[in-house]
């Protein structure tokens, strides 16, 4: 098993270890972390060329000390339950597993989600967002012009069809027929399946630019997409905060750079005082996507240093936390990469700004306890749930 060791001066604090190993695990598979006394020592179980397992600690290490977790804002809220809600919501029938990473919402924990929905959709309203709507399923060249395969192979779930042929589907039939004791599907030409001519959408906002590739008179706008995405992973524990199918709202700006940060701020704003209506304690905080591969890994330390990317932050029970939303500016990396401009032949700039309902619902179900009856008036009548 490839290991490989980095001295340190200095060993790190416990969140820039919980970091370290996070930002590791999206890249290999980690056997071991030892956090020795005179630096780390990690085990993987890829196949990989010890020295550039080294390197890519080095580069985990460069952009660890920038991650500045600079805060915009906190909001405290004591009295936290601090309970895991899941095993009474299961209880219940309002969380029913479906598979790993998928599930079934039904009950209050739906009431909620739907009702956190409106909410952020007033938001939307109140900055004049057009709200558009589109499939799940999305053309290869959407994800590959921003280089989605590259930069996050690990979270990439491709849909494929069987050939439009008799034989292809007599024998994908035949094959996969009830009883044939098949619980997986090799995606190969041998079992009829056709090459991948779409993919899962990862998000929802990708295409609302997509929607502008081309065109040289894109003028300021603000749009909002409610929608079902798919990410190919999930928690090791089946806990909610980390699904493979989940729903997001976005907000997304596109437009003039001042146009665009301004907007983004007025949204910060409403975020934060979404987050003290819901009486949610959180932190607003500088993040990086979790890109694949080592190249990528100076990119997290540029949208670190550059505040592209803030999450919302907040406590679920014990130590866990997750972040429920996030505001990104993307600067112009979409007008470059689907070739569009103003009319004054400028690349527009885009930010957008996204909701993961099934991790906010469950962190407010952390937040105010598994029965709904229980949480605070204020909260309800802010939910419209009274
Ligand atoms: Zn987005």
């Amino acid at each position: 098993m490839p290991d490989a060791h980095i001295t340190l001066t200095a060993a790190l604090d416990g969140d820039s270890r919980a970091h370290f190993g996070e930002m590791l695990k999206r890249s290999f598979d980690v056997a071991t972390i030892d956090h020795g006394s005179n630096g780390i020592t990690v085990s993987v179980r890829d196949d990989v060329p010890p020295a550039e397992l080294h390197q890519a600690l080095k580069q985990l290490l460069r952009v660890r000390r920038y991650a500045s977790g600079d805060c915009l804002f906190v909001h405290e809220a004591p009295n936290q339950q601090n309970a895991d809600p899941q095993p009474a919501l299961e209880a219940k029938g309002e969380v029913c597993s479906i598979a790993q990473g998928l599930f079934a919402f039904r009950g209050d924990f739906l009431r909620v989600r739907t009702a956190l929905d409106s909410r952020v959709r007033m938001i939307a309203g109140h900055c004049g967002a057009d709200e558009l709507s589109y499939p799940p399923l999305w053309p290869i060249p959407l994800l590959q012009s921003i280089n989605y395969f590259h930069d996050f192979p690990h979270l990439a779930l491709l849909a494929s069809g069987v050939e439009p042929e008799y034989m292809a589907r007599a024998a994908f039939a035949n094959r996969f027929r009830k009883g044939s004791g098949n619980a997986v599907i090799a995606c190969t030409a041998e079992n009829g399946l056709a090459p991948a001519h779409a993919a899962l959408a990862p998000t929802v906002c990708d295409c609302c630019y997509w929607l502008l590739r081309g065109r040289r008179d894109v003028v300021d706008q603000i749009s909002t997409i409610y929608g079902q995405v798919f990410r190919n992973e999930s928690s090791p524990d089946g806990r909610l905060d980390r699904l493979t199918a989940y729903t997001m709202r976005e907000i997304v700006m596109v437009g003039s750079e001042g146009f665009v940060l301004a907007k983004r701020q007025a949204l910060l704003d409403e975020v934060a005082g979404l987050m003290v209506d819901l009486d949610l304690a959180c932190n607003i905080k500088a993040a990086d996507d979790p890109f694949f591969s080592n190249d990528a890994l100076q990119r997290n330390a540029y949208q670190n240093l550059s505040r592209l990317k803030y999450e919302v932050e907040v406590p679920l029970y014990d130590d866990r936390k997750t972040a429920v939303a996030s505001i990104n500016l993307h600067e112009d990396y979409f007008s470059r990469n689907y070739d569009f401009e103003n009319a004054d032949g400028a690349r527009p700039f885009s930010a957008c700004v996204g909701f993961g309902y099934e991790r906010l619902t469950y962190a407010l179900f952390c937040r105010h306890g598994a029965k709904l009856a229980a949480w605070p008036r204020s909260v309800c009548t802010f939910l419209e749930l009274t």
